[in-house]
């Protein structure tokens, strides 16, 4: 059973929401599942991360991104100083499994999508992260490509949208890294500049103190002795220079 979108619109928590959802088969993909993966994090995070689908970690745990992927966008989260179940909440575009991982089509995608629509109004974050290609065609264009469209904010109704590689991708090609590391700290500074002007990350300080740290360490070779100075190659202690990925992603 699946209700239209305007009755799925209309529900005003998460908890009825998911409820409402785990009954859903619009779709084929719901026969071929062991269960529909709704989403994870907190609901009232102002940064909403979506996906593609879940795949067979997911499908079993019933949790999206909990898989190597998953493993990988924990570390990415961490290096940005966000906490999976405080800052963000992740969601997919198609929230069954697709059989054999295949990429959902057009009409799966857009089946699913009333389900995420509701999801975002509940959510209503002003940062979303669009990992992969099918999120970026879902939401914003059908013939966008993300190795075009990633690591540039679109503005659209109020809401901030950053494409990016899908962690899949990144394990697939790990020199994609550098590439999505660079999304992330946008999506660092935009935070800050829309959320939380003191956001602590420990692979991307605020500008102020980038920019200090040279001064502070020059400073500190004329006079010895003086302030806590980062290891030579680094830009603060333990952060990795401007423009490489956090290491151990
Ligand atoms: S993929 Fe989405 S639309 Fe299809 S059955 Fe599952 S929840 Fe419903």
């Amino acid at each position: 059973m699946a209700l239209p979108e305007e009755e799925l619109l209309r529900i005003d928590d998460m908890a009825t929401l998911e409820r409402v959802v785990k009954g859903c088969t619009r779709c084929r993909l719901r026969a071929g599942c062991r269960g529909v993966v709704f989403g994870d994090g907190n609901p009232r995070a102002r940064v909403m991360l979506i996906g593609e689908g879940p795949g067979a970690d997911e499908d079993r745990l019933g949790r999206p991104f909990v898989g190597r992927a998953g493993q990988l966008l924990d570390r990415i989260l961490a290096a940005c100083g966000f906490e999976r179940q405080r800052h963000v909440y992740i969601a997919n575009i198609v929230k069954c499994r697709p059989p054999g991982n295949r990429t959902p089509t057009p009409d799966e995608r857009a089946a699913c999508l009333p389900n995420l629509r509701a999801q975002m109004r509940l959510v209503n974050p002003v940062i979303v992260v669009l990992l992969g290609s099918t999120a970026l065609q879902a939401l914003i264009d059908p013939a966008a490509r993300i190795t075009r469209a990633r690591g540039r904010w679109i503005e659209k109704d109020g809401v901030w949208y950053m494409p990016t590689y899908h962690p899949a991708a990144l394990l697939r090609n790990p020199s994609l890294k550098r590439e999505a590391w660079h999304d992330f700290k946008l999506v660092i500074d935009k935070y800050r500049e829309l959320v939380d002007p003191d956001h602590y990350s420990p692979h991307h300080p605020p500008t102020a103190m980038r920019e200090a740290a040279p001064a502070a360490e020059a400073a500190s070779r004329a006079e010895p002795g003086t302030g806590a100075m980062p290891a030579p190659g680094q830009g603060l202690a333990g952060t990795p220079e401007p423009g490489a990925g956090p290491g151990g992603l």
